[in-house]
């Protein structure tokens, strides 16, 4: 369900003619999808009450409105993924002063919908997407408290080409990066590897770095008439991992698969059987690393020499012909943790089915 409504909430306050000119404040649009910022015990906050939860608003923004969904983020759809990506591009062609885009989302897998925002959307100015831990009944809710942080790193033009980006507890992530990493606490989102891109002062927004991989602008994944994306699922390794649930993946019509592998990528069990299998039906395999963080290097050249990380690993030497064709379908997530290689392969996958290409996709993202 998405309302279309637009709503103004600044309150215009009439300037008597001998006030001095006030400044025009930048502008913002929230698009609430739901999420523990939202979920109040007996009725979800809407967009509009978000909208008017924050204050000192006035001073940051002219903030509009619009209800997405107001459901949990595990609940989100692909199809919706690609509504929330075609409404966002749309707001930006519609509105070419529109300083940026908060978008609200439950913090249990908003790193996906801010990640899959970062790929999708074709304009530098920013999406912020912001949640909170803590619900609107609970002592310490700090849903208001991220939001106006969120319009306010939205409204800075600072933020500019700087890619999808997250606002939490002050911080300033970026969606490539972001990962939730404790279920409860205020200080969960972190960039393990990299680090915050910024934070939110009291006096303004810094930032101390930005992302150098392709996103938004010059993303070249165009969802306007994407109807679906690819099945592609995420299979763990673990000691004793069986490649029977490959196969079943395989059968039920995956297109591509992310392994989130042990360590730089090693298999266990009968996990090869159940890749060769994959590799055989002609679906990709994506390598990442169970980890949470680090990168995993390309696949040799079938051709190069012995070398390889240990059994199962994806970057040894290919003699054997089912050991070729499982390469001819290798890939490497690069740095990317597996939930959000299954998101760049979907994209991938919607536009190409050529494995150099679909590399060098992972390469540059
Ligand atoms: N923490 C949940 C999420 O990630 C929110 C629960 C809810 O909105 O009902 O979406």
């Amino acid at each position: 369900m998405r309302v279309r409504v637009i709503v103004f909430v600044a309150v215009f306050v009439a300037a008597a003619s001998s006030a001095p000119a006030q400044p025009t404040l930048p502008r913002v649009h929230l698009v609430a999808t739901g999420g523990t910022i939202s979920n109040r015990d007996g009725g979800r906050l809407t967009a509009e009450d978000l909208a008017k939860s924050m204050p000192g608003l006035d001073r940051a923004a002219t903030l509009t409105y619009e209800q997405f969904a107001n459901v949990a983020s595990s609940q989100i759809t692909l199809e919706q993924w690609l509504q929330l990506a075609r409404r966002v591009n749309e707001l930006f062609a519609n509105d070419r002063d529109l300083s940026g885009i908060v978008v609200t989302s439950g913090t249990d897998t908003l790193e996906e919908t801010a990640f899959f925002l970062h790929l999708t959307i074709h304009d530098p100015r920013p999406v912020v997407v912001v949640g909170s831990m803590r619900n609107p009944s609970t002592l310490g809710y700090e849903g208001a408290a991220n939001l106006l942080e969120g319009v306010r790193v939205a409204a800075s033009p600072a933020a500019r080409g700087k890619g999808a980006l997250v606002v939490l507890n002050d911080e300033v992530n970026s969606a490539r990066d972001v990962t939730k990493t404790d279920a409860l606490r205020l200080q969960t989102f972190r960039s393990p590897t990299h680090g915050v891109l910024g934070i939110v002062d009291r006096d303004r927004v810094v930032f101390f770095r930005e992302i150098l991989q392709r996103h938004t602008a010059k993303s070249e994944f165009d969802v306007a008439r994407l109807t679906a994306l690819p099945r592609v699922d995420v299979v763990m390794v673990y000691q004793g991992a069986t490649g029977d649930v490959i196969k079943a993946l395989v059968d039920l019509g995956a297109k591509g698969l992310v392994i989130a592998g042990a360590g730089a990528g090693a298999t266990s069990g009968t996990q090869n059987e159940g890749l060769d299998y994959a590799a055989e039906k002609g679906v990709f395999i994506v390598t990442a690393t169970r980890t949470g963080a680090g990168r995993i290097a390309p696949p040799q050249r079938p051709q190069a020499g012995a070398g390889g990380q240990g059994q199962g690993a994806p970057n040894g030497p290919a003699t054997t012909p089912a050991q070729q064709r499982r390469r001819a379908f290798s890939i490497s997530a690069e740095d990317h943790i597996p939930v959000k290689a299954r998101i760049l392969l979907m994209l991938a996958l919607a536009m190409t089915s050529n494995r150099d290409e679909i590399q060098r996709i992972f390469s540059e993202y």
